[in-house]
């Protein structure tokens, strides 16, 4: 059965131009409720943790420091299906192949400085969920 949580960030460059409130704003409207909420910043050290998963792939040495360049939001957050609906809502991880209307088409700078996190499984929601938020932190 798909999950009812998924988890997300707002990226760097995103809060940095603004966007936050307007992206905060969409997923509301898109039916998604705000389980847990912070604004952070990662160490370069938490942010390395955090993409361990990428950590062969050729860019995670850019998206470590890009990741730890600024502060961002956090966010765990509700809806059925929620982890698919949300992946549909941010759109393709490059801006140029995202679909209109979605989050990436709107906010995103490049496929690097793409505006938005979003999970890629329920396991993984839940694992990156509780790498910022302890249970007493979720409503
Ligand atoms: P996502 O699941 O759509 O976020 O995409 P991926 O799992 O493929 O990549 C994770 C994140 O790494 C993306 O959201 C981008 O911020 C970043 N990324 C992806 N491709 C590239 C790339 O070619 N260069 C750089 N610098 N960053 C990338």
């Amino acid at each position: 059965m798909a999950g009812t949580r998924t988890f997300t960030m707002i990226k760097p460059e995103a809060v940095a131009a603004g966007h936050a409130g307007k992206i905060i704003d969409m997923l509301i409207s898109n039916g998604f409720r705000i389980v847990a909420l912070k604004y952070t910043r990662l160490s370069h050290k938490e942010a390395g943790t955090f993409y361990e998963v990428h950590k062969e792939r050729p860019f995670y040495g850019e998206l470590v420091d890009y990741m730890a360049s600024g502060p961002i939001y956090a966010a765990i957050l509700e809806k059925e299906n929620a982890m698919e609906d949300f992946r549909k809502l941010i759109g393709a991880t490059d801006p140029a192949n995202a679909a209109e209307g979605t989050i990436r088409k709107n906010f995103a700078e490049s496929k690097a400085k793409n505006a938005v996190h979003g999970s890629d499984s329920d396991e993984n929601a839940a694992l990156e969920g509780a790498f910022f938020f302890s249970s007493r932190e979720q409503f």
